[in-house]
């Protein structure tokens, strides 16, 4: 990124996310040592071609070619990146009825996906079903709430990752959505939910403590916010300590921007989620001090339609969307 782009979105920054008490960019570039990029997506929902243009909504948008596009141009001028999905790339398409997800996965095997984690609809055509097509992916998968027991396909999913970015250490682990009332009890025969509060707090101090990550990340599929007591991100973010990012999904909620969550002992959770269908993709940089302490962060999200990283905004994009009424739900 140039210069003047870098000083406009630190602008955007400035105004928006800067609040909260924290450092506005201009003040982080000078101290900041490391930059780790991160690009997220959720809730892909086998979206291989864009919408039609005569589609009633989303016209034109998303696509796994234009994202892998934009992700390619994202990581050339950043190399320093992890590319992370939220989980339920099943079902949605015909795509899905005839490929099984096996299509998917070869697709983001090549658009270079860090880490994917499992949503409810991996469960679709059983465990069984996941298993046939699990070995497309060449990317690892990370759950750390549901405990696979001897299924193969718990065989595939880690506990958790740890990846060394630009000097900087980054544990990943994931959250899953309670089976009750959403995946038949045949579908998901030998996994097993754990309650996600519990689970993250040991992780998290697990990745931080033991592991001395510098940074955690929570891919976590059990959605953003709820009107009952279901346990949602907002309630991770609130209850769970050390947790720097968590990158939603299935709620298909399309957040203007992270929402940031800060604790009394003045730690700090990013929450962001980017909609559905791959329609937008996420990006969040996190600028690191010479103790690889997060000093700023900055947050620009691409519409994904043919015209590259410049076309559209965000913001006209969420202002559409709340005109037609919110997002879509699957
Ligand atoms: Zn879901």
């Amino acid at each position: 990124m140039n210069r003047k782009t870098f000083l406009k979105n630190s602008a955007i920054l400035g105004a928006g996310l800067g609040l909260g008490g924290f450092l506005p960019y201009s003040q982080a570039l000078g101290g900041a040592q490391n930059r780790v990029t991160i690009l997220h997506t959720n809730d892909t929902h086998a979206r291989i071609e864009p919408f039609s243009d005569s589609a009633p909504r989303y016209a034109g948008m998303g696509g796994v070619a234009r994202r892998a596009t934009l992700i390619r141009q994202l990581r050339a001028e950043n190399p320093d990146s992890l590319l992370l999905d939220a989980g339920d790339v099943f079902q949605g398409t015909p795509y899905f009825n005839k490929f099984n997800g096996a299509l998917d996965f070869e697709v983001m095997s090549k658009m270079g996906y860090d880490a994917v984690t499992i949503g409810n609809h991996e469960f679709d055509n059983e465990v069984r079903g996941f298993e046939e097509v699990m070995g497309k992916a060449r990317f690892p998968f990370v759950s750390t709430n549901y405990d696979f027991g001897t299924t193969r396909m718990g065989l595939r999913v880690h506990k958790f990752l740890i990846r060394q970015v630009d000097g900087v250490k980054i544990g990943i682990f994931g959250l899953g959505v309670a089976f009750e009332n959403l995946v038949l009890p045949h579908l998901h025969r030998g996994v097993t939910y754990l309650d996600p509060v519990e689970v993250a707090a040991d992780t998290t101090a697990h990745l931080k403590g033991y592991h001395r990550c510098d940074m955690v990340i929570c891919l976590s599929h059990i959605g953003y916010r709820y009107n009952d007591n279901r346990v949602s991100d907002r309630v991770v973010a609130q209850q769970v300590d050390g947790i720097d990012l968590i990158i939603g999904g299935h709620t298909h909620t399309f957040m203007p921007e992270p929402e940031l969550f800060e604790k009394p002992d003045g730690s700090r959770t990013w929450v962001s989620q980017v909609g559905f269908a791959g329609i937008v993709l996420g990006r969040l940089d996190f600028y690191f001090d010479r103790g690889k302490q997060i000093a700023a962060v900055r947050n620009h999200n691409y519409p994904v339609t043919d015209g590259g990283p410049d076309s559209g905004t965000y913001a006209e994009l969420i202002s559409r969307i709340s005109a037609d009424g919110g997002a879509a739900s699957v």
